[in-house]
């Protein structure tokens, strides 16, 4: 039995390390609605210079920024385009709707997945009583297709296919890191396809809180207004900030770990007999099928006996995810306890 729990619930439930309050609790600060706040702004261009984009706007959420740009790239009745697993269709309220007042169309990729031709065949033609098709969605990693990725490779005909009908393209990368740390591509690269990129600090990096949103600095201006009408503008936000610059600086290669640790638990989940499939582990998060002759709830509460967390997601579906609150020991911990479970 494990001395404390392992929490593989989420990445998002990693705390700050020492080193990194630390660096929150020195961060020079004023007052980011005045845009006097030195940290937020550091972490702003920060950001949006690594992707070679002219402006960065620092957000609560991924969902905020997100939204933000969604709100930024269209007008009501036009219409996004995202795959039917994105985080924008499932997990955001349907707040393209609230927030843009645009319609959605869900393409149906393979593990979330999608090629140039599910844009061609998605796009509207233009007439009265269709929205107007005017943003296309990628989602790198993609969380539910088990931490899953494009290439830029990939990406490219499909940024070409939304280009050829005049879309815009907005990235959410979330998790990107994840991506970039897995195939060594470059984050100038991402920024040349994107006419907006949302970046999570709260996630794999180990922020405790934050988002950012980079783009031109025409659309980042009023998207700094869409923010505030939202009550996103935010004081001393500067010690958050930190924390994100912190992340930057330090957090990002050590994604490998995560997919490594993941990896193995991957492994041994194929060979065990309580669960039926693992959909391929490409960087930290696993997504697997219990046994035909079990449930998920039952298999998490089995596993939450033994000190393993984590939130089943279907009655027959478990989600398993990485990040750098678990170390080799617990690992190797999750591999011993997958091998005699049942
Ligand atoms: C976590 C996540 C977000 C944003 O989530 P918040 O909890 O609002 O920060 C957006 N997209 C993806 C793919 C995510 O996994």
């Amino acid at each position: 039995m494990y001395k404390q729990p392992v929490n593989l619930t989420s990445d998002t439930l990693t705390k700050p390390s020492k080193a990194m309050l630390e660096a929150m609790m020195n961060a020079d600060v004023g007052d980011d609605v005045f845009r006097t706040d030195p940290t937020t702004i550091a972490l702003e261009e920060k950001m949006a210079h690594m992707f070679g984009h002219e402006a960065g706007l620092f957000c609560p959420s991924g969902t905020m920024t997100n939204q933000i740009a969604i709100k930024a790239h269209t007008q009501p009745l036009d219409e996004i385009l995202c795959d039917e697993l994105s985080h924008i269709y499932r997990y955001e309220l349907g707040g393209y709707g609230f927030h843009s007042g645009v319609a959605i169309h869900v393409m149906r990729g393979k593990n979330g997945i999608i090629s140039p031709e599910h844009v061609h065949q998605a796009v509207k033609p233009k007439a009265d009583w269709n929205p107007n098709t005017k943003l296309l969605i990628i989602e790198n990693s993609v969380n539910m297709g088990g931490g899953n990725y494009y290439t830029l490779d990939q990406i490219r005909p499909i940024a070409e296919a939304a280009r050829s009908h005049n879309l815009t393209l907005h990235l959410d990368g979330a998790r990107l890191f994840n991506v970039l740390v897995e195939t060594g591509e470059s984050t100038l690269e991402y920024g040349k396809i994107f006419d907006s990129i949302s970046i999570c600090l709260s996630k794999g990096l180990g922020a405790p809180v934050g988002s950012v949103l980079i783009g031109k600095k025409e659309m980042i201006d009023y998207a700094r207004r869409v923010r505030k009408v939202m009550g996103g503008g935010m004081r001393q936000s500067g010690y958050l900030a930190a924390a994100g610059i912190y992340a930057l600086d330090h957090n990002i290669k050590r994604l490998k770990d995560d997919h490594d640790h993941a990896r193995m638990c991957g492994k041994k989940l194929e060979e065990v007999s309580w669960v039926k499939e693992v959909s391929p582990v490409a960087t930290n998060i696993i997504i697997f099928r219990v046994a035909d002759h079990l449930n998920a709830s039952d298999v998490a509460a089995r596993l939450a006996t033994k000190n393993i967390i984590c939130l089943p997601i279907t009655d027959k579906i478990i989600r398993w995810v990485f990040h750098l609150d678990i170390n080799d020991e617990m690992t190797d911990y999750v591999v011993e306890t997958s091998d005699t479970l049942y």
